[in-house]
């Protein structure tokens, strides 16, 4: 997907989804939307949530609908608080609000084991005592049919009270379990009398020890969008199958009706990222990252760090739309929305992250400059800048000799100060290894704010800070964490990984920054895009984070 054919979308947010949701209003099929957003709390949301989210509570905002938060909670051995409380603060950074308090799939726990029993009454439900292994066996393949389990012709009471075993901690785990009996023959796997029920000796983290039993997903999802009387439940292509048993389950029990339509979308897949919570939770427990929020993280948390804002996360998944279609989008598309967001609401500033001296030799007191904080937009005010007989530049913008094409510091020759004067450069002095370390320079004091008076042609600008007045800060540089256009197919991660993703400098910045906050957004004129590091930068201690380059396809 290109930048421009993103950034020409059209603004509406119609999809195949919204046209299924208007004709069922305009039938009266339905007279009001309710959607959901059903995380399971294994791990931190990433930027494939993010689409799910905006798609879910967009709905709702766009049909002055509803939309709840629920926790698909039926595996508590991979689940954690921690996870609920990282998944409520990212929605509500994204800036959704859900319908009530969260919801909890283990609230209906109780509803649920009533459901399999209604199964079991009408002989649709049975529980099983296959091994795991010989189960496999039994459901056959993608090209030959399953066969039937020598116990699935139980009595109804038989059941009933093998599954009140199964409840009261009775049975071990693995020795039994409760199916629903629809048909090893179907050609969909997942309607050959899928597990509803096993035995699970867990903690949970709602519902402590009370159950030892835990229902199975697909029955779960189904019943709770009933429950709470979803209309429209959206999820991603790969349960379409898994549609067929969720109108199964909801068809044979005795629940409220309108039933709610489960409808699919396409993921979203992203250039160089992962994004499944498990293979990133790995880099986290491998220590590969500096955990779910490492700024090099593909996760809400991490994003949020690296500075990418709320607006921008939002327009990304509003441009990339929702179909039924797979596709990789560029990682350049996320990119180009922070980049256009902070290039018109961030403010600017210097910093030098390779400082080298600049001694200006015929300069004597120090000068208090003004330099605007955006140059489009006087509303956002002016900073001081303290002008002293020394500076800092970066040692890239200064050369001994260079032909015309470079346009900044050359020995002998003029360039101008961004927002300060022109100086020219006279003379250098090395260190023992030949390493320059002060550039002797004049400046002309008829140049602040106007070209020399002479005509003299001076093209370059270049940023600088005062060697005297500034503030120390450190600089975090990230690129990609992995060298790889898909890292998810690699066998090893090891060895896919970017040994260059974060590189650390230290430099300065203008004296200004020692109020930056965590999170606000900087332009640094000519370096890119920064922010405070909410978790290791303070006033004292300033840590800067690249969000993003100034120009796409620049490399820091
Ligand atoms: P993961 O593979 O990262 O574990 P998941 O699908 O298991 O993802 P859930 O917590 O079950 O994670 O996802 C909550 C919702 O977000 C689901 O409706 C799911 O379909 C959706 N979702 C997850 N990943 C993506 C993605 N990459 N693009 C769009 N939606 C996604
Ligand atoms: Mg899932």
């Amino acid at each position: 997907m290109s930048e421009e054919i993103l950034t020409n979308a059209p603004e509406s947010r119609a999809n195949f989804i919204t046209h299924i949701i208007d004709e069922d209003l305009a039938s009266g099929k339905h007279n009001n939307v309710y959607t959901r957003f059903p995380p399971e709390p294994n791990g931190y949301l990433h930027i494939g949530h993010a689409k799910s989210i905006c798609l879910n509570f967009g709905i709702a905002q766009e049909y002055q609908g509803k939309c709840n938060l629920r926790f698909d909670d039926t595996n508590p051995v991979k689940e954690d608080v921690e996870y609920v409380d990282s998944i409520k603060a990212d929605v509500e950074w994204l800036g959704f609000k859900w319908e009530g308090e969260p919801r909890y799939a283990s609230d209906y726990f109780d509803a649920l084991y009533g459901y399999a029993i209604e199964l079991i009454k009408k002989g649709l439900a049975y529980v099983d005592e296959l091994s795991p292994d010989e189960m496999r066996e039994y459901r056959g393949t993608l090209t030959e049919p399953g066969k039937n389990s020598p116990y699935r012709d139980r009595s109804v009471e038989e059941n009933l009270a093998l599954f009140e075993k199964m409840k009261n901690g009775e049975i071990a785990e693995g020795k039994a379990c409760l199916r629903a009996k629809i048909d090893m023959a179907s050609p969909f796997i997942v309607m050959r009398d899928p597990v509803i029920y096993r035995v699970k000796f867990a903690h949970h983290h709602q519902t402590g020890d009370k159950w030892c039993i835990y229902p199975m997903y697909d029955f779960t999802h189904c019943i709770s969008d009933a429950i709470e009387r979803i209309t429209h439940s959206l999820c991603t292509l790969e349960f379409q199958d898994n549609r067929r048993l969720y109108d199964w389950v909801l068809d044979n029990i005795s629940i409220e009706r309108p039933l709610p339509h489960q409808y699919e979308f396409s993921r979203l897949n992203l250039e160089g990222t992962l994004t499944s919570k498990r293979k990133l939770l790995k880099l986290v427990t491998d220590g590969i990252v500096d955990g779910w929020d490492d700024p090099r993280m593909p996760t809400i948390s991490g994003l949020r760090r690296r500075g990418y804002t709320p607006a921008s996360l939002r327009e990304f998944c509003r441009r990339i739309g929702v179909t039924k279609q797979d596709n990789v989008v560029e990682y350049s598309a996320l990119e180009a929305c922070i980049r256009e967001d902070l290039n018109e609401n961030a403010p600017r500033a210097m910093a030098v992250i390779n400082p080298v001296k600049v001694v200006i030799e015929n300069f004597g007191d120090k000068e208090i400059l003004k330099a605007p904080n955006h140059p489009n937009r006087p509303e956002l005010g002016e900073r001081e800048l303290p002008f002293t007989r020394e500076l800092y530049i970066d040692e890239a913008d200064f050369r001994e000799e260079a032909n015309k094409q470079y346009k900044r510091l050359v020995l002998g020759k003029e360039v101008r100060l961004r927002n300060a004067y022109v100086i020219k450069a006279e003379r250098v002095e090395k260190d023992a290894s030949g390493q320059i370390t002060t550039i002797y320079c004049t400046y002309d004091p008829e140049t602040l704010g106007k070209n020399p008076a002479d005509g003299r042609k001076v093209k370059g600008v270049i940023h600088w800070v005062s060697a005297e007045e500034n503030k120390p800060a450190e600089f975090r540089i990230y690129n990609r964490l992995f060298t790889v256009p898909n890292p998810g197919a690699a066998d090893d991660i090891e060895t896919v990984l970017n040994p260059e993703s974060l590189v650390v400098k230290h430099g300065f910045v203008e004296p200004s920054l020692a109020n930056a906050k965590a999170e606000q957004g900087y332009q640094f004129e000519r370096e890119g895009y920064y922010c405070l590091d909410s978790k290791d930068g303070s006033a004292e201690n300033l840590v800067f984070n690249l969000t993003v380059s100034l120009k796409e396809g620049f490399s820091a």
